[in-house]
């Protein structure tokens, strides 16, 4: 949870890029050049989230576009997206983030995630300024009730559920880095909030450096989930998404338990040529 001192110094202070440290007359420390140097998938498939080559990308919309790996087996969620490449600068500022407890950094990150996320398809660009206040809940609601008449357009998730640390991980950090990142799509978006859905159970050491199948094992049942659901649409939301064990094992338990359909929202994306 963002402290209330930094919502006040957020809006006492001008914009101050945290890359390039220029102002930036925008309500985001994050100037608009920096903003579109930063790494992002290009033609992502729509549920993997991996590059399609250019060639076969042609044509497709953004909601058409499906890999081979994904048609051939597709992920058990339904959709991914993530803001940015997780390379340079990106790897860098997410380990600033969750590392050294720069969480203005994962504020700026998530607020151009919720964005772009909000955003994505033509039917949602509804041209709203990054503000430094989240939208007041009514408009919010007022905006998701509109959205969701419009005829074709994707509807918005129900829930978002932030993949839970240990409670002795948690302890250590001080804060989860997706619950943060949550936060933001939540002031933009209005959709709730769901800390108490998921539980991690066991302690399983960090993914980093391991194979995609050592990976599967290492996080098999992590989760517990508390209740039942009965169709939500969940957004799981992470940090990171690479080869996507920990959200498969997660969005496999959400379907089982009942719920609709689940997508992923990451910050970054692990191009498949960097998974280790
Ligand atoms: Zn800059
Ligand atoms: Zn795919």
């Amino acid at each position: 949870m963002l402290s209330r001192l930094m919502r006040v110094t957020f809006g006492l202070f001008p914009g101050r890029c945290i890359l390039c440290q220029a102002s930036t007359a925008r309500a985001l420390d994050l100037c608009i050049h920096c903003e579109t140097d930063l790494p992002m998938i290009p033609f992502p498939c729509r549920r993997c989230g991996q590059q399609i080559p250019q060639r076969a990308a042609a044509g497709l919309s953004d909601d058409s576009r499906v890999c081979g790996q994904c048609l051939i087996k597709p992920p058990p969620y339904v959709r991914s997206f993530s803001a940015f490449a997780y390379t340079q600068p990106i790897n860098q500022l997410i380990a600033e983030f969750k590392n050294q407890h720069q969480l203005l950094v994962g504020r700026v990150l998530a607020m151009v995630l919720a964005r772009r996320y909000y955003h994505q398809d033509d039917v949602w660009r509804l041209n709203t300024p990054i503000t430094r206040e989240p939208i007041k809940p009514r408009l919010a609601t007022r905006l998701k009730t509109s959205i969701k008449a419009e005829p074709g357009s994707r509807p918005l998730p129900d829930l978002l559920i932030p993949i839970p640390l240990h409670p002795t991980r948690l302890k250590f950090r001080g804060f989860n880095q997706a619950h943060e990142i949550a936060d933001a799509i939540n002031a933009l978006t209005g959709i709730a909030i769901d800390d108490q859905l998921c539980q991690r159970i066991t302690e399983s050491p960090p993914q980093k450096g391991l194979s995609a199948a050592a990976r599967r094992r290492n996080i098999k049942q992590a989760f517990q989930l508390t209740r039942k659901l009965q169709g939500e649409r969940l957004a799981l939301v992470d940090d990171v998404l690479t080869t996507g064990a920990t959200v498969s094992e997660l969005t496999r338990s959400a379907l089982n338990a009942g719920a609709g359909s689940v997508e992923i929202i990451t910050l970054a994306r692990t191009p498949k040529s960097r998974y280790f």
